[in-house]
């Protein structure tokens, strides 16, 4: 049973009820919180399609933000991005305006909804980053036929993230946090998590902790999903498995999160805004409620909290008064019936909720400065100079020793999307008309390189289009990128 604060204020909260079904579901979630006694001031706020509407590109207003910062605390419905309106997402805004880095994804098995996993006991978290990765969106097309994006991950995110897994984990009196990565792959953007993530965990001797390669991951979550307890991932295969997971529960439709940041925490359910059944009274109340569970336990009212979800369980258990996507076919009820039923359960107590000492999540506080990580020693070895053409790779390994001839550089090797393609190593590679050309530095630059490095660019150019550059660093004695 949850622990009882010694004294609730009254929180003010910034409810976001969004489009389509988001009114509904939010006005019947405000209807059990408020019977359950809660102690919270709603300030409603304006998000979505309307704002787009408007002509506010983010979609969001200027007064929304400013009252989610006063506030600190939001309960937010679904945002559409209305066809035509720009193209960033108000959900993804708030994430990075916010910095709200921590996606937090209860995956538990919810009474009365028969899944193929059902009875497995199901009961674990996923932890995923929302800011970094490939989210970024810095993207730029090389050449007409080849994209690229960037996938930025940085040691800071990779420990925020982490430690954030691991407080929630004791928060929750969980044993074990699994740092699930691409590392194999992807050495040094995934593999600074998996790294990162044995540092930190060490700081966490109560907790049990392994590394599982995503891919085995998602294998493994669906074979024995009662593995798992709090699971820690990068934002890319942290969305795709924290919806796989959702799926092993009952799907996205009753799938509560958590978007937390040093300065907001906001609450909102998975789906979207269901628009074929918005302002019939049809949609399920369920995952937002569950959502606005955790929020009333990041405030600290773990007894309101426990409340609600006690009573929304027995309400699920006993299937009386059901929403038409849960109940037996033929069965379903309003929005409005199944909010009334679970505040007429108020009080009672189900069985299948998991006996959890539920303890304040201790985040821990990042300074508001510019994060910088020094490096002792670090030199200049050579240069990627992405190319594009259409010769093949013998021809364009002739043109670029030439260009190379009389310069500070070598070229050491050309590869086709990863692949070396010259010197030639036997291999089919389908080519494309882009190139990387690896050349490192004779010798140690005396200077800062730069001024070799545009000779060379300069000599290159003469003969082919270039688009981008990449230096190959060494810090603290270690290579800074990946061999090809
Ligand atoms: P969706 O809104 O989640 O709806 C998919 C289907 O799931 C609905 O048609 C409905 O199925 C069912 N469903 C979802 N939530 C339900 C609920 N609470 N109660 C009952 N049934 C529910 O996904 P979508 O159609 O892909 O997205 C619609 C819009 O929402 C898009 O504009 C999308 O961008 C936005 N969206 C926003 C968020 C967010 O704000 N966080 C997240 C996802 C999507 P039936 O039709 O079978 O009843």
């Amino acid at each position: 049973m949850d622990a009882t604060p010694a004294t609730v204020t009254t929180t003010k909260v910034t409810a976001i009820p969004g489009d389509g079904i988001g009114p509904e579901v939010m006005r019947a979630t405000q209807q059990v919180l408020a019977a359950a006694g809660a102690r919270l001031e709603w300030e409603d706020a304006l998000a979505g399609a309307e704002a787009f509407r408007k002509g506010i590109v983010s979609g969001a207003p200027q007064e929304t933000l400013d009252s989610i910062a006063r506030n600190g605390v939001a309960l937010k419905g679904p945002l559409e991005t209305p066809v035509g309106y720009g193209e960033k997402s108000a959900n993804v805004t708030l994430r990075k305006i916010f910095e709200m880095y921590g996606n937090i994804r209860p995956v538990r098995e919810i009474p009365g909804l028969r899944t193929p996993f059902s009875g497995r006991g199901i009961d674990f978290v996923v932890v995923r980053e929302n800011v970094e990765d490939v989210y970024a969106g810095v993207e730029h097309m090389q050449t007409p036929g080849v994209a690229q994006t960037l996938k930025l991950i940085t040691e800071v995110g990779c420990e925020r993230i982490v430690r954030l897994a691991a407080a929630l984990a004791v928060a929750e009196g969980r044993r074990k946090v699994t740092v699930s990565t691409k590392a194999n792959i992807m050495k040094l953007t995934e593999g600074m998590m998996k790294r990162v993530g044995e540092q930190v965990l060490k700081d966490y001797p109560q907790l049990a902790h392994e590394h599982m390669i995503v891919d085995n991951c998602a294998h493994q979550m669906v074979i024995r999903p009662e593995q798992f307890d709090v699971a820690v991932m990068t934002n890319m295969n942290g969305d795709i498995l924290s919806d796989l997971a959702a799926g092993l529960v009952g799907g996205l439709g009753v799938a509560p999160s958590a978007n937390l940041g040093d300065q907001v925490a906001m609450f909102e359910a998975v789906h979207g805004s269901a628009p074929q059944i918005a302002g019939k009274g049809l949609a399920n109340p369920t995952a937002l409620l569950l959502s606005a569970v955790m929020m009333l336990r990041h405030i600290g009212d773990f007894a309101t909290a426990a409340k609600v979800e006690h009573a929304l369980y027995v309400t699920l258990e006993e299937g009386v008064d059901l929403t038409g996507d849960i109940a037996a076919p033929g069965q379903g009820v309003s929005t409005w019936a199944f909010a009334d039923r679970v505040v007429a359960n108020l009080g009672r107590e189900s069985a299948k909720v998991p006996a959890r000492e539920y303890r304040p999540l201790e985040m821990k506080r990042w300074p508001a400065i510019t994060w910088y990580r020094a490096a002792t020693t670090r030199e200049l070895v050579g240069v990627d100079v992405f190319v594009e053409s259409e010769r093949d790779p013998r021809a364009i390994g002739i043109t670029l020793q030439a260009a190379a001839e009389g310069s500070a550089f070598t070229l050491e090797m050309i590869s086709s999307r990863g692949a070396q393609v010259w010197p030639d190593l036997g291999g089919n590679t389908f080519l494309v008309d882009h190139f990387r050309a690896r050349f490192m530095f004779k010798e140690a630059p005396k200077g800062n390189g730069i001024a070799e490095i545009t000779d060379l660019l300069q000599r290159i150019g003469r003969q082919h289009n270039w688009m981008h550059i990449e230096k190959l660093q060494r810090f603290d004695g270690a290579d800074a990128f990946s061999r090809a």
